[in-house]
C-alpha cells in the first residue's frame, strides 16, 4: 500500500516514515524542508539498508501549498498502477511563539496548506487521512487527564489552526459522509528518539521545549536548564505533562491507518499521550538517573501560556485503535541521550 507522507523529514515525520518502510508500505514524502534536513532521510534510508530491508521511499521536495505538483504527485501515482491509498499529514509550523508573531502565515500555511491537499485528495478519490493536531487546542486547563471532548479553547495562533482543520476535516466529512475516512490525532508532547540513536529531534536554534534543551545541556550545548516555575500547584511545583516516546506515537499512526483501512468511513479524533504526568524535576531527575548526566538548572518565573498540568486520557485510542504506549520515561530518556550523543549537533 502506498502512502504519502507530508513533512516525512521532520522529527515525528522521519520516525513514522522508518516505521512505516520497516512494515512494508510504499512511502512517499513531500517536504519543503524547511524545517528538517534531508540527512534524516538519508539517516533512514542507511538504517533499512544496514538491516537487509527491501524498501520503496521516495522523496519529494516541495510545499504542500503547491496545488500543481500535489495534482502531479497522485496522477503519477496513479499512472504507475500503485496510486495514494492514504494520507500521513504532518506538514506544517509548529512554533507557537513563531505563530503569535507571523499570524498569517500560519494560516496559510497550515489551514491553506491542508485544504489544498485534501482538494487534491478529493478529486483523485483518495479519502484516508490521518492528522497531527495537539493538545495545545485543549487551552488553558487544568482538569486532568483530558479527554477529547473537553472544551476546545486554543490561545495562540498555532492551536486555532489545528482547530480550523480539524473544523475543515467535519465539514469535508459530512459533505460526503459514504467515502471520507478521517483521523486527527491530538498529540500531548512527543519526546525521545528512534533506539538507533540514528534519527531524532533537531530543533533550529534555542530549543523551546523540555526535553531537547535537557539534552542539549547534557551534551554541553547549553549550560544550565531554566526551569519555568517552582510554585505551580503540582506535586514539587513544577509543571506536569504528558511525555509520550516518539516510537509509541509512531506506532499510533499505524495503528490509525489500519483503523481507517477498517472502515468504510469515519471521523475520529483520538488524543495519542503516554496518559500520565510528570513533573519539570521528575524528568530532570529521570534522565540524570538513566544517562549518568548532571543537569544544572535555574529556577525562573512561570512561562506565559502555560499551565500546572496537563495529561491525557488515552482511553479511546485504546479502544478505537487498539494501541497502549509501551515505552517508560527511563526509555525515553535513553533513547533520546542515545540520540544527542550520537550527534551532538544534530543532523548538522
Ligand atoms: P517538524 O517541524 O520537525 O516537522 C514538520 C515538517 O513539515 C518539517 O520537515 C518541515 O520542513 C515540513 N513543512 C513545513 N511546512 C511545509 C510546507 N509548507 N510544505 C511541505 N512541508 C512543510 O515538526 P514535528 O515536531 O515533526 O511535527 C509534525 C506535526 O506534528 C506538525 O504538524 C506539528 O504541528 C504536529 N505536532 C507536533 C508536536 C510536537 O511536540 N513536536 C505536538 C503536537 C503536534
Ligand atoms: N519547561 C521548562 N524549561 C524549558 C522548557 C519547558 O521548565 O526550557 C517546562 C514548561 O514550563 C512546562 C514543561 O517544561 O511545564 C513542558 O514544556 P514544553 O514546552 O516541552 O511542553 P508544553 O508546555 O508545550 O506542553
Amino acid at each position: 500500500m502506498r502512502v504519502l507522507l507530508t513533512g516525512g523529514s521532520g522529527f515525528i515525520g522521519s520516525h513514522i516514515a522508518l516505521l512505516l518502510l520497516e512494515k512494508g508500505y510504499d512511502v512517499l514524502i513531500l517536504d519543503s524542508f524547511v524545517n528538517s534536513s534531508s540527512k534524516a532521510i538519508n539517516a533512514i534510508k542507511a538504517y533499512l539498508e544496514n538491516k537487509n530491508l527491501n524498501y520503496d521511499l521516495q522523496t519529494i521536495s516541495g510545499d504542500i501549498r503547491d496545488k500543481k505538483l500535489l495534482d502531479k504527485i497522485f496522477i503519477d501515482a496513479a499512472k504507475k498502477s500503485n496510486p495514494i491509498q492514504a494520507v500521513l499529514h504532518l506538514a506544517g509550523l509548529k512554533s507557537v511563539s513563531d505563530s503569535l508573531v507571523n499570524p498569517l502565515h500560519y494560516w496559510d500555511v497550515n489551514v491553506c496548506g491542508t485544504q489544498n491537499l485534501l482538494a487534491t485528495m478529493n478529486e483523485n478519490e483518495c479519502y484516508s487521512i490521518v492528522f497531527s493536531s495537539s493538545a495545545t487546542i485543549y487551552g488553558l486547563t487544568d482538569s486532568v487527564p483530558i479527554s477529547e471532548d473537553h472544551k476546545i479553547s486554543p490561545i495562540n495562533p498555532y492551536g486555532k489552526t489545528k482547530v480550523a482543520i480539524e473544523n475543515m476535516f467535519y465539514d469535508l466529512y459530512r459533505s460526503n459522509m459514504k467515502s471520507w475516512k478521517i483521523c486527527s490525532l491530538r498529540y500531548f508532547n512527543p519526546v525521545g528518539a528512534h533506539p538507533s540513536g540514528l534519527i531524532g529531534e533537531d530543533p533550529i536554534g534555542i530549543p523551546n521545549n523540555l526535553f531537547p534543551y535537557i539534552t542539549q545541556v547534557a551534551i554541553g550545548r547549553r549550560k544550565f536548564l531554566n526551569v519555568f516555575g517552582d510554585d505551580w500547584d503540582t506535586i514539587d511545583g513544577s509543571g506536569v505533562r504528558d511525555y509520550i516516546h516518539i516510537m509509541d506515537l509512531s506506532e499510533g499512526h499505524i495503528n490509525a491507518i489500519d483503523y481507517l483501512c477498517s472502515k468504510k468511513s469515519c471521523f475520529e479524533i483520538i488524543n495519542l499521550g503516554s496518559g500520565k504526568g510528570y513533573s519539570v524535576f521528575q524528568i530532570i531527575s529521570q534522565f540524570e538517573q538513566s544517562t549518568g548526566s548532571q543537569i544544572p538548572f535555574s529556577i525562573q518565573c512561570r512561562r506565559d501560556g502555560d499551565v500546572a498540568r496537563c495529561y491525557a486520557d488515552i482511553s479511546k485510542a485504546k479502544k478505537f485503535l487498539g494501541w497502549t504506549p509501551k515505552r517508560s520515561l527511563e526509555q525515553i530518556c535513553l533513547d533520546g541521550w542515545k540520540w544527542q550523543r550520537k550527534n551532538p549537533n544534530g543532523y548538522s
